[in-house]
């Protein structure tokens, strides 16, 4: 009997602890979720939980990394569950560092050829342009690489377009978008002729027997053709920045940090956003102007810029500001030593700082005071050491400001240097999509001479001593796509992605592909300031995660160029999926 009633009693206590559990249960279940992936390998770049297998996403956010039993609670009757097949899943790409309206529009409406084009393949292309736009005065376009007419033996380039562009002026840029190639409907709209003196930031190429330009435009001289060129109309640069979000969708990315942007192509993006049309989180630079400044910059002009602009989906308190040019044959980057000399009897030249030391530390105090990230564009290694001291000026004077102010382009940095990136907690701006054996590169080396020439782009140190470090692919500019998939590759290999041309370069700065992706994803959101919201797969962040077609982690080096991206999530939503991947 006694027995019985604690039997009994032993089965009402174990009834109402079920009950209980339920209840609890009903307590903490979690709301369910729009969207669940199972099956996957889940790269989080969270270094508490790198790999998972499974993710929730509520309200286009993640409420569950981890495993396949953790995001089954979050099933709910509308829930939709997608099994990924065990592929590989990583957080979207940020690209910090690019004119992705630029390209957009450009891809849309420019004469564009690919960087190896042969003079039958353009003179063929520009002809197509020109039927092709009966009511269009300007074909422009590109890219011929910086070696093209050292390979190709050309009397006049001028004549050369003339023979197949109508009535059309025609300018095509280079591989640098600092040069021009035009024909002589062009130089007449510019007002150029054989009496016209070389500006002093450029160089009229001319026929050596009859001093006529003969179609080629150096620097300087390309801007007054360049000048005049229509401005792209609103309708168009809308078209752009929607074709930009949509190519960069397609290769993984769901971040893109505009180096500058100007007021017209900043209202593009805002009529984007309001017709909900944003799929990638977007920071925008405010732009300074570019080429030698005497006074400081405008402030408030510059302020009005951000407020005019800022959103939730726009970002705007960023500038760039510029401190020299290129470390190429144009040796107009300023460098602490002095380049190869082009004539035996020319000057040293260690090219030249835009502004003055003292002016840009002027202008960095007060954009960090402001809010403003700065970033600064330093090819050479000694505009670096100037922008670096500038910096440490602004740390002096505002104490950290939590702003991380960027170097873009510091390929080249002095060994003693190379701490102070951390110390000042500045950012070096990368450019591993161009970095690799190739011209641009030969004629980098070329001019700065070896074997300090070769030390370029000293990505591994930079880690090492803890440099916050970011990459961008500043298409359109120097590279032909923004496929983010070529500058990982360089990354890691320091060869050329596309195996054009043999070698590596500086093979000791090769990192290894988790530290490529770390800078490829988390280093470009803490550029945008978004580190809280994008940039690796963590509860609470925005669902912004890519299905890849193989395993970065299983596959050689040089294969990782050849990834292709299954499916893009941006806030949840699918901005990018490939029909093999349609569910
Ligand atoms: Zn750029």
């Amino acid at each position: 009997m006694k027995r019985s009633t604690g039997i009994r009693a032993k089965a009402f206590v174990a009834g109402l602890l079920a009950l209980a559990a339920q209840l609890s249960f009903a307590d903490s279940a979690p709301a369910a979720a729009d969207t669940i992936y199972l099956n996957a390998r889940i790269y989080t770049v969270n270094p508490d939980q790198p790999w998972a297998e499974a993710v929730a996403i509520r309200d286009g956010r993640f409420v569950h990394v981890g495993d396949r039993a953790g995001a089954e609670t979050y099933r709910g009757p509308a829930t939709t569950v997608v099994d990924l097949q065990g592929n590989m899943v990583m957080p979207g790409i940020n690209d910090a560092h690019v004119h992705a309206q630029r390209g957009g529009v450009k891809s849309l409406y420019e004469c564009n050829f690919p960087f190896s084009s042969t003079p039958e393949q353009i003179a063929r292309r520009v002809a197509e342009c020109v039927a092709e736009n009966p009511d269009l005065l300007w074909i422009r376009g590109g890219q011929w690489d910086s070696g093209f007419f050292d390979t190709y033996d050309m009397e006049s380039p001028r004549a050369f377009l003339d023979a197949v562009s109508g009535d059309k002026a025609v300018l095509l840029n280079d591989d640098s978008n600092h040069n021009g190639w035009v024909n002589s409907r062009a130089l007449a709209l510019a007002g150029i002729d054989r009496d016209t003196p070389d500006p002093s930031d450029g160089t009229i190429v001319r026929d050596p027997v009859t001093g006529e330009p003969n179609g080629l435009l150096l620097e300087g001289a390309e801007q007054r053709v360049s000048d005049q060129l229509p401005e792209w109309s609103q309708a168009e640069l809308q078209a752009g920045a929607r074709e930009a979000l949509r190519i960069a969708n397609s290769f993984g990315i769901t971040g893109l940090k505009e180096a500058y942007s100007e007021p017209h192509a900043m209202a593009a993006f805002q009529a984007l956003e309001a017709a909900d049309a944003l799929t990638a989180h977007l920071a925008l630079g405010i732009q300074t102007p570019y080429g030698h400044r005497t006074g400081p910059l405008d402030y408030a002009a510059i302020d009005e810029q951000r407020d005019q602009y800022a959103s939730d989906g726009l970002h705007t308190a960023f500038v760039k500001v510029f401190m020299d040019g290129v470390p190429t044959a144009s040796r107009t980057a300023a460098m602490l030593a002095p380049y190869t000399s082009e004539h035996d009897h020319s000057e040293p030249n260690r090219g030249m700082l835009h502004l003055d030391p003292e002016l840009l530390t002027r202008d960095v105090i007060e954009l960090d005071k402001r809010g403003y990230t700065v970033k600064i564009h330093t090819a050479g290694d000694r505009s670096v050491r100037v922008a670096l001291d500038a910096i440490a000026a602004a740390r002096e004077a505002n104490g950290h400001s939590g702003l991380r102010h960027e170097l873009a382009h510091a390929g080249y940095i002095d060994p003693e240097d190379v701490p102070r990136f951390a110390q000042l907690d500045a950012v070096a701006d990368l450019s591993p999509y161009l970095w690799h054996p190739s011209p641009i590169i030969d004629s980098v080396v070329a001019a700065v001479g070896s074997p300090r020439g070769e030390q370029y782009f000293p990505v591994r140190s930079l880690l090492e001593a803890k440099a916050p470090i970011l990459a961008g692919s500043d298409w359109p500019a120097a590279v032909e796509t923004i496929d983010p998939w070529l500058g990982i590759e360089a990354l890691v290999t320091r060869q050329d992605p596309r195996g054009n041309f043999p070698g590596s370069f500086w093979p000791e700065q090769a990192i290894s592909l988790g530290d490529a992706l770390q800078i490829m994803t988390l280093g470009g959101a803490r550029a945008m300031r978004l580190e809280q919201t994008t940039g690796s797969i963590e509860v609470g962040k925005s669902a912004d995660m890519i299905v890849l077609d193989r395993d970065l982690f299983a596959i050689e080096p040089q294969e990782i160029s050849q990834v292709r991206v299954l499916r893009t999530l941006f806030a949840g939503n699918t901005v990018y999926i490939t029909s093999s991947a349609e569910e």
